[in-house]
């Protein structure tokens, strides 16, 4: 819908139904009172629904729109539509446009071909969509968009929005309470604000379509490494490529319309490889609109004759793409908790949340971890590019001496300030940290925290929703300790001191790539280590993980179990048809070409033999080869058994294992011997385009 004459003021948000579009559109008391909605401090009724609803049509109408949709984000962590027209036949033959109040707020697209992990036996199988007022509706494709949550008639959440909102609820109360014991008693409600920065890869869409491989699954099964590769460091940064320039252009323009500040665009480590960051904005809103970039950023490639791929790792041995989730609470008069200050008063209250997300993020690392636990992450996490699976914090060296400062002066009290937890004589807080350690897991950067392990493809609900709930938990419990003291300061101290002692063995600002760290942190500091998603996920069923969430009231049981349930069959699911594609592409593409190429091996040799020419060349090559086609073709036997072994399990958390240990193994090596062969095997005879072709040719 982008009107490419429109300059960047007019154009932002002109597809948007956004505020100030309302404040036009709507009666004054209907915008005030849905302001109220908004904010949560009123209900919405019916009648404000219904003037809501019809101005919403008639801005939308005028803008070309013929249909609404319901627009939600189910367990599949893609988002799904259900598209219904404005038309209403009034009897004559002729029809007039509608939109109701009640449709606005509630729809019923049919459940039962979403997943949701047994809450269907459970539970009726009916699904509802409720809008979510707090995310403004838009216009895309000739449809009003309207943001919903997805749940079951008894309320179980069937979506990733529902449980984020019930968090971002969780830890704005709890971070009140806090504020309220530092006196402050202006602020209402904190937010959760989101910035993700969004990692991708381009491809010529020719080439994209003669691979099986990334056609399925989004990644490619076999390619030997490119001559050339990253070694040079010539791509981070480095100037843009005027297609892809273009393209980069223009997908601002698409997002600029829909309301999506994107913000900064530049080429990342990888060839091919880049990444588009948006302005931070609350988690609600910054997980609905990066779902809506995902999909345009794969819709403006095609335009441009390209392919956007958002896999975790399309290229072995090639840099992931990952989306850093930065990450802080912001209050409703708009504070950056994460902010330190420079009065020690907001020093202690800095410290306070920065220490509460220290022990949130010890007790709960294997919560974070699950949250980002997939098939495709899984080539990232552990790889020897991005974050290692084991979650720890950097917090940089200024504000570790910080810390490690607060611990060992206990005893000094403060004399200048009531508040001052005797930090008084330390070093002013660092505003940056300059040292981006890109090591780190979840690192500070100066006022807000940086989660790093989140893949490009994620939906940003889930990490999220954890880390909102963690940090509520900590907070909940800091404000149940320090509403019951007698002292506020000294209680503070003690709390904090106590609290860092006992969760500074997250605390790691080294190399997180080091061998010698996944010793340290698992041997000596006993940090939980999951390699790899299928180790992960199960604990998300832990005793603790449960009662936290079900406590904050952001999952039931139930959910939880579901929740698990979907993500394990995910990644089953994920492993299968890539093995199955491995087995097609060696079998009806890679064997083929080999044996072409060694017929024509063979057809030299004879003729040289009769010629009386010396054939050594032909000979060394024909056989190993020979060899290599065999061993291939034994793979393929062997991971077609594998898969059929997989088929045969019943029970999710066997089978998960068992494609992970048995079927992915299979594809390793099976993809080893073929990677193997395509350096042997000329040029002309491989079947499909290769890495160079896929890397450099954009
Ligand atoms: P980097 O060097 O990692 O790219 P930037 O300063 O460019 O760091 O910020 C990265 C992202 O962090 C941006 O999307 C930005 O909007 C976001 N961000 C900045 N401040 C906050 C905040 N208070 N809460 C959440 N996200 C934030
Ligand atoms: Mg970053």
């Amino acid at each position: 819908m982008t009107d490419n004459r429109l300059l960047m003021p007019e154009l932002f948000g002109s597809d948007v139904f956004s505020e100030a579009v309302m404040k036009t559109k709507l009666p004054k008391a209907t915008f005030k009172e849905l302001m109220k909605v908004i904010h949560g401090d009123a209900e919405l009724t019916l009648p404000v629904a219904e003037v809501v609803a019809s101005a919403m049509k008639d801005w939308a109408v005028e803008k070309g729109a013929t249909h609404y949709a319901h627009w939600f984000q189910p367990m599949t962590g893609i988002t799904a539509e259900k598209h219904d027209s404005f038309i209403s036949p009034v009897g004559d033959g002729t029809a007039i446009m509608e939109f109701s109040g009640k449709e606005l707020i509630k729809g019923e697209p049919d459940a039962s071909s979403f997943p949701s992990g047994g809450l269907r036996a459970t539970f009726e199988a009916r699904g509802y969509t409720a809008w979510d007022p707090t995310s403004y509706a838009f216009i895309k494709d000739n449809a009003l968009y309207i943001p919903t949550a997805f749940f079951s008639y008894s309320g179980e959440a069937l979506d990733k929005k529902t449980p984020l909102l019930r968090s971002m609820e969780a830890v704005s109360k709890q971070t009140v309470r806090i504020l309220r014991l530092f006196g402050n008693n202006d602020v209402n409600a904190a937010i959760a604000t989101v910035g993700a920065e969004q990692e991708y890869f381009l491809v010529d869409k020719k080439s994209y379509d003669k691979r099986k491989d990334l056609i399925f699954t989004g990644r490619t099964l076999f390619g030997a490494a490119p001559v050339k590769g990253q070694e040079l460091e010539d791509h981070y940064f480095g100037t843009i490529k005027q297609r892809v320039g273009k393209y980069m252009e223009d997908l601002d323009r698409h997002l600029w319309a829909l309301g999506v500040a994107s913000k900064t665009k530049h080429n990342e480590a990888a060839p091919a490889q880049h990444e588009c960051a948006p302005i931070f904005e609350s988690a609600n809103l910054a997980a609905d609109h990066n779902q809506l970039t995902m999909e345009i950023m794969k819709k403006v490639a095609l335009e441009h004759g390209m392919v956007c791929l958002l896999h975790e790792k399309p290229f072995q041995g090639v840099n992931g793409s990952g989306k850093h989730d930065n990450w802080s609470l912001t209050t409703d008069d708009g504070h950056n908790l994460l902010n330190p200050g420079k009065s020690p008063m907001e020093n202690a209250q800095f410290l306070t949340f920065l220490v509460a997300i220290i022990k949130a993020v010890d007790e709960y690392a294997d919560l974070l971890r699950v949250s980002v636990s997939t098939a495709g992450n899984d080539h990232r996490l552990g790889g020897n590019e991005a974050p290692p699976a084991i979650i720890s914090i950097f917090l940089g060296d200024e504000l570790t001496e910080i810390i490690d400062a607060i611990v060992e002066n206990t005893d000094v009290q403060s004399k200048r300030s009531q508040f001052d937890i005797g930090i008084s004589n330390l070093p002013k807080f660092p505003k940056d940290t300059t040292d981006r350690n890109r090591t780190s897991p979840f690192a500070f950067t100066g006022n807000k925290f940086e989660f790093r392990s989140v893949g490009s493809s994620l939906n940003i609900s889930d990490p999220n929703i954890v880390l909102n709930t963690i940090v509520a938990e900590a907070l909940d419990e800091f404000a149940t300790e320090l509403e019951k003291a007698e002292d506020f300061t000294s209680a503070l101290h003690e709390l904090l001191v106590r609290t860092i002692k006992k969760h500074k063995r997250v605390i790691f600002n080294g190399n997180g790539y080091d061998d010698a760290w996944v010793k340290e942190a698992t041997e000596v500091r006993g940090l939980p280590c999951y390699p790899s998603a299928v180790d992960a996920i199960p604990h998300f069923c832990d005793e603790k993980n449960i009662k936290l969430f079900v406590k904050h009231k952001v999952f039931t049981e139930v959910e939880i179990k579901s929740r698990t349930e979907i993500q394990l069959e995910n990644y089953c699911k994920i492993i299968n048809i890539e093995a199955l594609t491995t087995v097609e592409m060696a079998s009806k593409e890679i064997l083929p070409a080999v044996m072409e190429y060694e017929k024509t091996l063979c057809e030299t040799l004879l003729a040289k033999k009769s010629a009386g020419i010396g054939y050594n060349v032909e000979s060394n090559l024909a056989s190993s080869i020979s060899v290599l086609a065999e061993d291939l073709n034994n793979k393929i036997y062997e991971l077609e058994a594998v898969i059929i072994k997989a088929h045969g399990i019943t029970d999710i958390f066997e089978a998960s294992r068992c494609y992970h240990d048995e079927v992915f193994a299979t594809m390793q090596s099976l993809r080893a011997i073929a990677d193997q062969l395509e350096t042997m095997v000329a040029e002309k005879y491989w079947p499909f385009p290769t890495y160079e072709d896929l890397l450099f040719n954009v």
